[in-house]
């Protein structure tokens, strides 16, 4: 195999190590801060414009035409390349992810962690497509197979970009269409140098980049009428206005979007360590910005007090600073405008219910410098309120009693949002009879997340949370068209 890198713009942190059309025309650069310390510039991304988009859409849609061609063995095996290719470096770009995401260096180092992974798996699930089925009848042949549905754009968050990334970019790959991502303004560095890596390892043109503004390079990839397909994973009102925009061109579009995760403690539950551990790392992810992380949590009455006071504990050792510092537990959030509504969103909830501010600060002296909060828990709050209907995307957990199943049912699904939920009860089996009433994508017990990253499992939202579903055959045949072959005897 010969190998090429043909990513379409780059950062300029750092040796990137890949010459672009766009960066040789000399596009304006944006900052990307440190969110732990907004003085430091941690690198710069490329402002791709819509002519840049243009440009790298012509490139990839005759590279995406080759592509397609190739069985999926054959692409597979290209996929196993690139899954060697990006496995290197991975301790490097952790630290970069860690600088420009905020987020404890451990949570970077699974995030990019999960790039070969998912190439590796879906190189294995792409051989599927070589196999067409045939139906015969009294009328004649009828073969029915999957083809590549086309230029395919990947537009992401800042959260965990490297997982979330090659959730859309590997299956797409698989299913034989070339991909152009675009990435977050607030996180597009580790991401660019792992597509980079990857696209090395890939024919010149299969895989681009054009980081930049959602508005400007976002919107023109979606208005492309090059692009049939565009897997978006981000917030719902973003969501919503590229399906509006996809529209006028019918693209397909697959969506992975907001949450309001809740979390049922019912009376039966084991509070011990491993469960409200459990619980708070569901939680407080990633600062509370991961869209499946528990958002609410329903306790029946009778153990109501007690969770509250253990999990308060809990909460209480997390050590908020640098996601760097080794005795940190949690970052930062991630930029200025998450941190001012997440703190507009306690002060409003301030006035209505008791939030208990806990954690520690791990360098007092630098607090000011970052977008660091502490972690609060909040107690009688009336279930309308909006830190309990809404995504607060942040470390401030509203924890509602509950006096009976059916309401605690009707008030998990009592949400535009459908992502994920979970139960939980040492009486195993009652829970999963209750886990199949909740109105979610996935419905975990005893646990939340588990699988939820597995390629193994299919993972998605219902209602208003997403179209769609991401890992596995499910995530590649959204790639595919079927197309249908019938001739006569
Ligand atoms: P966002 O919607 O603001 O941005 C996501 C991406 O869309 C960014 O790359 C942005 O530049 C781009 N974009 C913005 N406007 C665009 C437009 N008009 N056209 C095309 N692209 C555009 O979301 P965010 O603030 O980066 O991420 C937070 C949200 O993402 C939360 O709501 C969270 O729940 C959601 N999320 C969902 C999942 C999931 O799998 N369901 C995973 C992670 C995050």
């Amino acid at each position: 195999m010969s190998a090429n890198s043909a990513v379409g713009a780059t950062t300029d942190v750092a040796a990137a190590g890949v010459v672009s059309p766009a960066a040789a025309r000399d596009l304006p650069v944006a900052q990307v801060l440190n969110p732990a310390d907004t003085s430091a510039v941690v690198g710069h991304y490329v402002l791709s414009d819509a002519a840049t988009v243009d440009a790298v859409v012509a490139h990839a849609e005759t590279a995406g035409r080759a592509w397609g061609a190739l069985s999926g063995t054959e692409r597979g095996s290209w996929l196993t390349a690139a899954a060697k290719a990006v496995s290197a470096h991975e301790a490097e770009r952790s630290t970069l992810l860690t600088r420009e995401q905020g987020k404890v260096l451990w949570e970077s180092e699974v995030d990019v962690h999960s790039a070969a992974r998912a190439l590796r798996q879906n190189a294995e699930l792409a051989a599927h497509l070589d196999v067409e089925s045939v139906v015969r009848d009294g009328r004649g042949t009828t073969i029915m197979r999957r083809i590549p549905m086309g230029l395919t754009a990947v537009i992401v968050p800042w959260n965990y970009p490297v997982y979330l990334t090659l959730a859309g970019v590997a299956p797409a790959l698989a299913a034989g269409n070339a991909v152009i991502v675009k990435p977050s303004e607030f996180a597009p560095l580790a991401i660019t140098r792992t597509l980079e890596l990857i696209a090395a390892a890939l024919p010149e043109g299969v895989l681009s980049v054009v980081p930049g503004d959602g508005a400007v390079a976002g919107q023109a990839l979606v208005s492309h009428p090059l692009v049939r397909k565009v897997i978006f994973t981000g917030g719902t009102s973003t969501g919503r206005s590229i399906v509006k925009t996809a529209a006028n061109t019918l693209k397909s579009v697959s969506l992975e979007l907001g949450g309001n995760d809740p979390a049922i403690v019912l009376d039966s539950a084991q509070l011990d360590d491993r469960t409200i551990r459990e619980l708070r790392r569901s939680v407080f992810t990633c600062t509370g910005q991961i869209c499946i992380n528990v958002k609410r949590i329903y306790v029946h009455r009778s153990r109501h007090r007690e969770f509250v006071d253990k999990f308060s504990a809990a909460v209480d050792e997390i050590v908020v600073g640098d996601g760097l510092g080794p005795a940190t537990t949690m970052g930062p959030l991630n930029n200025a405008k998450q941190l001012a509504s997440v703190r507009e969103l306690a002060e409003q909830t301030r006035s209505h219910a008791d939030v208990r501010v806990l954690g520690r600060k791990n360098d007092p002296s630098s607090w000011d410098r970052g977008y660091f909060m502490l972690p609060s828990v909040v107690t009688g709050i009336a279930p309308g309120a909006p830190l309990v209907t809404r995504e607060q995307f942040g470390p401030i957990i509203p924890i509602l009693p509950f006096d009976t199943e059916d309401e605690a049912i009707s008030q998990a699904n009592d949400s535009e949002f459908g992502l994920a939920a979970s139960v939980w009860s040492e009486d195993v089996d009652h829970a999963l009879a209750l886990a199949r009433r909740v109105e979610a994508g996935s419905v975990f017990v005893n646990t939340h997340r588990m699988g939820s990253s597995d390629q193994s499992m299919p993972f998605g939202g219902i209602k208003q949370s997403g179209l769609g579903r991401n890992h596995g055959m499910w995530a590649i045949e959204e790639c595919t068209e079927l197309q249908a072959i019938s001739h006569r005897p």
